[in-house]
């Protein structure tokens, strides 16, 4: 339910950006959480704050022409939405795939404003990305669409402006060639301008494993709530992209067993445990289909893969659930399964992974529930201490940087939790993460006037 005071500026919203529904759902999601918010400080209704925090500062969208292996003329489009830098640079990835537009764009850049916000660090939110699709596409041709993207992009970030990342897509692979055109079109070696970068120029250690790791973190706080951990737990993970496999990892490091992974192919089930080498082989190395499992695992292994469309990961019952592969992944009917199944905790891996219904049903289910925002927020923190990383000159350790992302991972679990009890819905963590996030974005744009 919305607030009747807040509805009008739903109702603006939706009008202002039609078609793009995905837009809508986390607007509402987050204008749903502000009732208490205002009931207590109704200064937050004035000089159009709440207005302004739901359009972008900036949007961006070119043309992105590049030649295939063949010869032939391709073209993209490319995004960058900046959508608010009260905080600090804009910042957050870039994403990679067909179904990428506009509304998909700034759906993923407010959600990324107050994530960056929960990481208390000096970060504004962005997003951006492209159409292309990077499967089946060669090295080069991957190299040219970069080279091509950047070309039009680098004229809008820089370290202290905007500050691009990885998402779905968007690996090592395409972040160097990213830094590698920036470099030349500037004549600049400016390290701090993108995170995700590779150990021998500039990049963090532990970046890569941040997301998984961090939602596993989050976990497992929110488990100790209740007593539990992970020892002993199943586990389904959603994807075997980079969200996924290190969320395998660190299950599996803190004694969980993940049974099932998924790509848009289907899902694999493996009683036994996910193979974490046999994983990374699949999809790291090969940058294969995950049904590729099987066959590494071998005939008689016991594992089984099921075609997309025929069932749904969420089937397979676990104690845990970890959507990481893309938004509205898990729906009603999926939550419906996993309460039936015993579920006790779902941490969002991806970027609003669960719809609103599945959302309502695990809730009122008293599972535990861990929005994107703050579950997933370990990446866009680990970009941060890059980010630190490179302005000072300065390369930590694997133990350091991980101990600083736990840190924060527990910082931001408790404020979610405190946030909560603080507004009378004790263990809500969607309510704690958006409140928690609203109020500090909120008071910096009040701080700097309307502008
Ligand atoms: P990757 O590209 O590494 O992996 C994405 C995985 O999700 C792949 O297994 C892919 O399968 C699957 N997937 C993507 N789209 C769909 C779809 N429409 N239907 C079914 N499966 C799909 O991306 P990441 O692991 O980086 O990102 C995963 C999620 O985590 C995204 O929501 C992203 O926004 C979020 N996230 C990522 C962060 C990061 O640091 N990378 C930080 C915070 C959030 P296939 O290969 O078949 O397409």
């Amino acid at each position: 339910m919305i607030d009747e005071k807040l509805q009008p500026i739903l109702e603006q919203v939706l009008q202002r950006n039609p078609g793009e529904p995905e837009f809508h759902q986390a607007v509402r999601e987050v204008l749903e959480s502000l009732g208490r918010v205002i009931a207590k400080n109704p200064a937050y209704l004035e000089q159009a704050l709440i207005e302004r925090i739901c359009e972008p500062e900036r949007q961006i969208i070119f043309r992105v022409p590049w030649i295939d292996d063949k010869g032939h003329v391709q073209i993209n489009r490319g995004f960058r939405v900046q959508f608010n830098s009260a905080l600090g640079p804009y910042k957050g990835g870039l994403r990679f795939h067909p179904t990428v537009n506009v509304g998909i764009i700034k759906f993923l850049g407010f959600e990324q404003t107050f994530k960056n916000a929960l990481t208390g660090m000096p970060i504004g939110g962005g997003k951006g990305g492209s159409d292309f699709n990077p499967r089946d596409r060669s090295d080069a041709e991957v190299m040219r669409f970069c080279q091509s993207l950047m070309t039009e992009l680098h004229r809008h970030i820089g370290e202290e402006t905007d500050v691009p990342a990885g998402d779905i897509g968007v690996g090592g692979r395409e972040i160097g060639y990213l830094f590698g055109q920036y470099k030349r079109l500037t004549n600049r070696y400016e390290a701090g301008v993108l995170t995700g970068k590779a150990l021998f120029y500039g990049g963090s250690r532990a970046r890569t494993e941040a997301t998984g790791y961090g939602n596993t973190y989050f976990i497992q706080a929110m488990l100790a709530t209740r007593g539990q951990s992970f020892d002993g737990k199943k586990v389904v993970v959603s994807g075997s992209g980079n969200v996924a496999i290190y969320s395998v990892e660190k299950v599996q490091a803190f004694g969980g067993k993940v049974v099932a992974v998924s790509d848009s192919s289907g899902y694999v089930v493996d009683q036994s445990g996910i193979n974490l080498e046999l994983l990374k082989e699949v999809k790291e190395f090969r940058r294969g289909r995950i049904a590729e499992y099987l066959d590494l695992k071998g005939a008689g292994s016991g594992a089984h893969f099921v075609k997309a469309g025929v069932g749904s990961i969420w089937d397979v019952p676990c104690d845990v659930g970890m959507p990481s592969a893309t938004q509205n992944e898990l729906t009603g009917k999926d939550a419906k399964t996993l309460v039936t199944n015993g579920v006790i905790a779902v941490g969002e891996g991806a970027n609003m992974p669960s719809t609103p219904e599945a959302i309502r049903i695990l809730q009122e289910a008293g599972v535990l529930f861990a929005p994107g925002k703050a579950a997933n927020a370990g990446g866009v923190a680990t970009s941060a201490l890059e980010m630190q990383q490179n302005a000072s000159r300065d390369s930590w350790s694997f133990d350091k940087t991980e101990a600083r992302l736990a840190e924060i991972m527990r910082t931001i679990h408790d404020t979610c939790a405190s946030t909560a009890d603080e507004y009378g819905a004790p263990g809500d963590y969607v309510l704690g993460a958006n409140i928690a996030g609203f109020v500090r974005v909120a008071e910096a744009m009040r701080a700097l006037g309307v502008i």
